[in-house]
């Protein structure tokens, strides 16, 4: 039986995804050779790799605006090495908003002064600074759209005039925002978009170029541009699910038809978090993730019954990170309106039964 997956990532694709990912990796484009063994220079890669980068800046509203799409290796926690390697000549501010962007931060001190202009650790990152000010002289701000571990998501983009770089691993391609306030945005593709291995990056190209130091080739953004995203061997198979992933989405009305189905997934499970007595939701209200939603029991003895209800349930991937506890349930685009009532119908059963 299929579980209904709350994993947090790698996350649940859509299972028409998966069926054509596992056919191409048997039998691609009806070649007789597998996805996997063929070149990447191959046209039927090339092209694969164009439609996924112009798929991507499409989706975005981002096509034609000066843009480029790039999907890279290396993970999210590559791009916190990458952005501040090709971006920070002498000072850049970050917003501290969960353990992400405080890795982000840490990588970033290597190359210049980082202010961080906010942060939400003296609460354990269970809320989003709000009224912070930017100071002056800095190279781009770096925020963390959302927070996959604390269950916080930035509802309000800041609009300003020096470069805005975004770590959206958690939330690309969940909800429509003005993807023109952000200059570099990266996003490892294990959770919205497809496998681990690849991460999507888009870049507003005339950020770029400015910084003094020499950057080596496989960390610098305009290397990756000029060769088409194919500087070397691309992830084949991490590329191509995500343009299945992709085509997926545009198919079901994209980041609105997402951002629909979001709303109501999220809306669902936090209204039965807030009713329930039992359970006590981790993050401020206003600030509360549309993709992970935290919380805890408020009995801790009920942990086993709820764990084996869950389980029964055919409920995957609900347990906290080991940083917040309790339970968090991840609501990717893939994940259905159903799955999310069969874990709202569990808690209210925890309810009837305790
Ligand atoms: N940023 C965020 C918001 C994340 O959720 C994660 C991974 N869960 C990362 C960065 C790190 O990503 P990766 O493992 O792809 O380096």
């Amino acid at each position: 039986m299929k579980k209904h997956n709350f994993s947090a990532g790698p996350s649940i694709l859509p299972q028409e995804v998966l069926k054509q990912a596992s056919d191409a990796v048997l039998n691609f484009n009806n070649s007789g050779l597998s996805l996997l063994e063929i070149s990447h220079r191959s046209k039927d890669f090339v092209d694969v790799m164009e439609e996924a980068r112009e798929l991507a800046l499409q989706l975005l509203g981002l096509e034609g605006k000066g843009y480029k799409a790039l999907f890279l290796q290396g993970g999210a926690s590559m791009q916190f090495v990458m952005a501040a390697y090709n971006l920070l000549e002498n000072k850049a501010g970050y917003l501290n908003t969960g353990t992400w962007s405080d890795k982000a931060i840490k990588e970033a001190k290597l190359f210049g002064d980082v202010v961080e202009v906010a942060s939400s650790k003296d609460k354990n990152f269970n809320y989003i600074p709000k009224d912070y000010a930017i100071p002056s002289g800095l190279d781009y701000l770096h925020i963390t759209t959302n927070n996959t571990i604390f269950g916080t998501q930035l509802k309000n983009i800041p609009a300003l005039d020096i470069p805005l770089v975004a770590d959206m691993s958690s939330d690309i391609f969940s909800r429509e925002l003005d993807f023109t306030k952000f200059d570099l945005i990266y996003a490892g593709a294990q959770k919205n978009m497809g496998p681990a291995g690849t991460t999507l990056v888009v870049v507003r190209e005339d950020i770029l170029g400015k910084v003094t130091r020499k950057i080596p080739a496989m960390l610098d953004y305009t290397q990756h541009i000029s060769k088409g995203s194919m500087y070397n061997t691309p992830p084949v198979f991490a590329v191509y699910t995500s343009l299945l992933t992709l085509r997926w989405l545009k198919e079901n009305g994209g980041i609105k038809g997402a951002e629909e189905n979001n709303d109501k997934k999220a809306t669902l499970i936090y209204s039965e978090i807030d009713l329930n007595p039992l359970f006590t939701g981790f993050a401020a209200l206003e600030d509360r993730s549309t993709m992970n939603a935290t919380f805890n029991l408020t009995e801790d003895n009920l942990k086993e019954t709820f764990d084996t209800m869950l389980k029964e349930a055919g409920i995957s991937g609900v347990n906290g990170h080991r940083s917040v506890g309790g339970y968090r349930a991840s609501m990717y685009n893939a994940l259905s309106l159903k799955s999310v009532g069969t874990l709202v119908d569990v808690m209210s059963e925890l309810e009837r039964k305790a």
